[in-house]
């Protein structure tokens, strides 16, 4: 066996780099695996957000890349060590754990997992040409942005989300058109009425957008209606995306308890999981608030539940 690790962090958005920051200063030497979950760079989702201006301590707003580059920095400087890698495998049944990456087995008394969520997309190659020139996962992050104010917009979904993000986007844009692919929803009544009295909301159902037109960012997109098949354009400057994440779980599943939609299941006001030794921090185990600093908030968790775990637990 090679050397065991105190501490693996599987991840590398702000809970993964909290995490890192945190138990290397508790000198716990932190080995980091950064994948490329979430919008196919390491960093996780704040590598697709365009600006960040609701981070405390940044009062001019910061890029989400640029914020990520500081997060890892700070990571470097305490000496956690960083393998650019995604971790194939798994298993929390042995002690200590196992980790399998790049064909590689690395062992660690603890784990903690950051792997964060993906938003989920709609799947058209236009939605793909447009990211971050007008289209977008995260109205909180992007809303306020001058490209989308006094703006029409368009936001995708019929859950929650969408409702609270188009609810939002009323702040700064002229007009929001909600799209929504059939004519009943799963967002909460309270939310879907909200919505509806809104002034400045109109609903545009069933109906799918086909795609996404401009030339440097976001003009315009061709709308189907589903139940007679027309299909219009209609001119806005930003596209929201609402449908829905998908928490970065597949490599866990089966070894620890997950929640219906696939999260992972903490302990109150911990980020102790079911698995004695394996913390979750992040989004991977919160679909509920999924902001940045809330994010990083639960990665200083686990870097301090892991290390009061391993002081009671010596291998
Ligand atoms: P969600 O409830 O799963 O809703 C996703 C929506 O996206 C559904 O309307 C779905 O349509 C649509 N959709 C999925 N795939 C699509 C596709 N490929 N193309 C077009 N539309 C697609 O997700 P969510 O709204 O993100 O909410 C997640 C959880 O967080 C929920 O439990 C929600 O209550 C909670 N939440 C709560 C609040 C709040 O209380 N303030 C705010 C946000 C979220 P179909 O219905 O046709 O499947």
């Amino acid at each position: 066996m090679s050397e065991v690790e105190n501490i693996i962090i599987i991840g590398s958005g702000p809970a993964g780099h909290t995490a890192a920051i945190y138990s290397a200063r508790a000198n716990l030497k932190p080995l980091m695996f950064e994948g490329f979950c979430a919008g196919g760079v390491p960093g996780g989702q704040l590598m697709i957000t365009t600006e960040v201006e609701n981070y405390p301590g940044f009062p001019q707003g910061v890029t989400g890349p640029e914020m990520m580059d500081h997060f890892r920095n700070q990571s470097l400087r305490f000496e956690t060590r960083i393998l650019t890698q995604d971790v194939d495998e798994v298993d929390l049944s042995t002690r200590p754990f196992k980790v399998i990456s790049g064909g590689k087995e690395y062992f660690s008394k603890a784990v903690i997992v950051a792997t964060g969520a993906s938003a989920r997309y709609i799947g058209l190659e236009s939605e793909k040409a447009f990211m971050n020139r007008g289209v977008s996962a995260c109205a909180t992050c992007d809303g306020a942005l001058p490209m989308f104010r006094n703006q029409e917009l368009i936001v995708v979904g019929g859950g929650d989300s969408a409702m609270e993000e188009a609810l939002f986007l009323t702040r700064f844009a002229a007009k929001v058109w909600l799209v929504h692919r059939r004519d009943v929803f799963r967002a909460s009544k309270i939310m879907l009425e909200r919505a509806r009295a809104h002034e400045k909301i109109e609903f545009i159902v069933p109906a799918v957008i086909e795609e996404i037109c401009g030339d440097e960012q976001v003009e315009s997109v061709k709308i189907k209606m589903l139940e007679t098949g027309d299909v219009s354009q209609k001119d806005v400057a930003g596209v929201f995306v609402a449908i829905g994440h998908t928490p970065n779980t597949a490599v866990f599943s089966g070894q620890v308890d997950l929640d219906e939609k696939g999260y992972i299941v903490t302990q109150a006001s911990s980020t102790y999981t079911n698995i004695d030794g394996l913390f979750a921090c992040g989004d991977v185990q919160d679909s509920v608030y999924r902001q940045a600093v809330t994010a990083a908030g639960s990665g200083c968790k686990a870097a301090i539940d892991a290390e009061r775990w391993l002081e009671a637990n010596p291998l």
